[in-house]
């Protein structure tokens, strides 16, 4: 980071934001990328290249773009979006996105897209799957933005082709600072002439940077290093799930590198003391969510597996009464 070569990326001529742009862009097959602070700014400028005023998107309940990004694309984007539910894979029935699609008519907003996201909540939604919801909405001229924040654990897990991953998309948002482990930084994938519309949101939203090669540069030292190393943090999700499963706890075995516990409302307050006393960073609710990355290690997961164990041996069964 220290030694990359900068410029003003707001003109475009960062050396270094340009390299990894060109680099991603290529991994991708796709024709532009456009560098981004955070993977929030990235799907909301996404939203607004492909949006405008009143228009509306079909998204999923438990959609990041929906439901942890402040509804920006409502706020600052003026979009209306169409929240539809999530099946428990992570997939939205395709029934239910066709139905969603509004006729062209005075009384309704226009429904402009579709945004899925891959994974959703750590769950690899199938190819067969994308390529037909995708395939539905562009016959009924709509566009389609994936928010593939944490694309490459699916990638890995599934190991497909990373061009097929993004197939039947129009933008894709990746994140190099997830499990890539960049301290910053998202890419959005797409057409030039919508990398373009986003550009102009970008500078907007406040997201034009100048000598941003700084983080660019770490953005590539994380392709070029961090995303085969994925299958190491799937592997300690595993072996988290295999140890909390053995001390009785109720756990929703992972696909990539997230798992979720069941915790009874009356030890949520309990187990949330006990596990920061004991070091371990968790935001405990009823189905508490726990992520491996590449600063947990094997060891990391001994030391939580434990943290749990002396948790339920203190308190006797209350947790484990729903494992
Ligand atoms: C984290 C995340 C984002 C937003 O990324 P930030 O860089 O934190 O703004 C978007 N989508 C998903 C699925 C995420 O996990």
């Amino acid at each position: 980071m220290a030694a990359a070569d900068v410029g003003d990326d707001v003109f475009g001529d960062d050396p270094t934001v340009n390299h990894l742009e060109a680099m991603i862009a290529e991994r991708f097959g796709a024709e532009r990328a456009l560098f981004f602070p955070t993977g929030t700014q990235s799907n909301l400028a996404a939203l607004m290249a492909h949006c405008g005023r009143g228009d509306e998107y079909l998204v999923g309940q438990n959609a990041h773009t929906y439901k942890y990004e402040q509804g920006g694309a409502a706020v600052l984007g003026s979009i209306q979006p169409q929240p539809l539910e999530n099946e428990p894979d992570g997939t939205i029935a395709i029934g239910r996105i066709t139905e969603a699609i509004k006729p062209d008519d005075v009384h309704f907003a226009r429904t402009r897209l579709l945004a899925l996201e891959n994974t959703a909540g750590g769950r690899v939604l199938p190819l067969s799957y994308l390529s037909a919801a995708t395939g539905v909405v562009h016959a009924r001229g709509l566009a389609t933005h994936l928010d593939g924040a944490r694309l490459f654990n699916a990638i890995v897990k599934s190991g497909i082709d990373e061009t097929a991953a993004v197939a039947g998309f129009d933008s894709v948002s990746v994140c190099l600072s997830k499990g890539l482990g960049a301290p910053a930084g998202s890419v959005l994938l797409g057409r030039r002439e919508l990398i373009g519309a986003a550009r102009r949101w970008r500078k907007a939203l406040g997201g034009g940077m100048r000598q941003a090669g700084i983080l660019a540069a770490a953005g590539i030292y994380a392709l070029q290093h961090h995303v085969e190393r994925l299958v190491e943090d799937h592997a300690n999700a595993l072996l988290l799930a295999d140890g909390l499963s053995a001390i009785g706890l109720a756990v929703e075995a992972p696909e990539t590198n997230m798992i979720y516990v069941a915790v009874p409302d009356d030890q949520v307050a309990g187990l949330q003391a006990h596990l920061t006393a004991a070091g371990i960073q968790a935001s405990v609710c009823a189905r508490t969510r726990l992520v491996t990355h590449l600063d947990v290690s094997r060891e990391g997961i001994r030391i939580a597996v434990e943290a749990f164990e002396a948790y339920v041996a203190a308190r006797g069964q209350a947790l484990t009464d729903l494992g």
